[in-house]
């Protein structure tokens, strides 16, 4: 019988999925070497106040320049980290590594930016997460409030009663928390008013369809609702159009990030941007130009 069944499964085992599984396993191997070779970099995206324009902060994304494939997206290898244990190391890599990057752009005197890192559930729910955190932001010398963990509504939903415990650790230290992905995790609206978290992050899903699709547009409108009267900050992802801009200024959302804006970009791209000017020109806006 199990030669049957091993015979049936292998029919629904196509060529793809072999070689989409050899692509992991040999993955998995590679990533353990990537931290010790310096393979890892950062990018920067920033983050727009609507109303101005101005950058207000910028996200860390991890990015893989792997020796043979070249870059590896964190949607592929984030998930691997994870299985095999290793994101630990990754997220406190970033965390430490994105904290002396703000230092620098501080002595460089550009704006005060706050600075968001995205940090995984097997990260956030490990009990030593928060020493990490405190050891990066005191030995860089980063005050907390400078720093935003942003954590997936799916990642909420997978370390269950662990959250409350690591969202308050990190209150008292000062640190804010952002909902990532906001609405896409089928999880309880209850952890909103955990004292931690301060930020919504609307999910790009939503921001798609605006203003066009109604349903959209009443689940943005929702989500806006909620945050304005749980006193939370609300940041739009994945804002691609002038249309997309106009609906979320209006609709109170107070900060957008996307590549109408800026793409994430390298260090030396974000001091470009924003490096202190010796003449009175104007401090660069990325507000679309509007319409007459
Ligand atoms: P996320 O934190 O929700 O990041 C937003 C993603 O959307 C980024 O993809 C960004 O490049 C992309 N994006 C930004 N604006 C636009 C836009 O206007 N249009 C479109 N189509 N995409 C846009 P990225 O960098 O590939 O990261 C994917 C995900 O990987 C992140 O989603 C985050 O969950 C995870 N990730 C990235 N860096 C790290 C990290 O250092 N640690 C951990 N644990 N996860 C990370
Ligand atoms: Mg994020
Ligand atoms: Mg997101
Ligand atoms: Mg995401």
């Amino acid at each position: 019988v199990a030669k049957t069944e091993e015979r049936n499964a292998l029919r629904f085992y196509t060529p793809k999925m072999h070689a989409d599984a050899r692509r992991r396993l040999k993955l998995a191997s590679e990533l353990r070497q990537a931290l010790i070779r310096n393979e890892f970099y950062l990018v920067y995206q920033p983050s727009i106040e609507m109303k101005s324009g101005r950058i207000v902060a910028v996200e860390a994304l991890i990015r893989w320049r792997h020796p043979e494939r070249g870059n590896v997206a964190p949607d592929e290898f984030i998930p691997i980290a994870e299985s095999l244990g290793l994101i630990r190391q990754i997220d406190q890599w970033v965390l430490e590594t994105a904290c002396r990057q703000l230092l620098q752009w501080d002595e460089a005197r550009l704006p005060p930016l706050r600075m968001a890192v995205n940090v995984s559930a097997g990260s956030f729910g490990h009990p030593d997460f928060l020493q990490g955190v405190c050891q990066a932001l005191q030995e860089i010398g980063i005050p907390p409030k400078r720093l935003l963990v942003e954590l997936t509504e799916s990642a909420i939903l997978r370390l269950g009663e662990d959250t409350e415990r690591a969202m308050l650790a990190l209150h008292n230290l000062g640190v804010a928390v952002a909902i990532d992905d906001f609405g896409t995790g089928y999880s309880s609206l209850a952890y909103l008013k955990l004292p931690a978290v301060a930020y919504l992050k609307i999910d790009r899903s939503f921001v798609t369809g605006l203003p066009m699709n109604a349903n959209d547009v009443a689940i943005t409108e929702a989500m806006v609702a909620i945050a304005r009267s749980l006193d939370l900050h609300t940041i739009a992802e994945g804002i691609e159009t002038e249309g997309q801009h106009e609906f979320l200024l209006r609709a109170g959302c107070q900060e957008g990030q996307g590549f109408l804006y800026s793409r994430p970009l390298p260090p030396d791209e974000i001091e470009r941007l924003l490096a202190p000017r010796t003449t009175g020109s104007k401090r660069l806006s990325l507000v679309p130009p509007k319409r007459a």
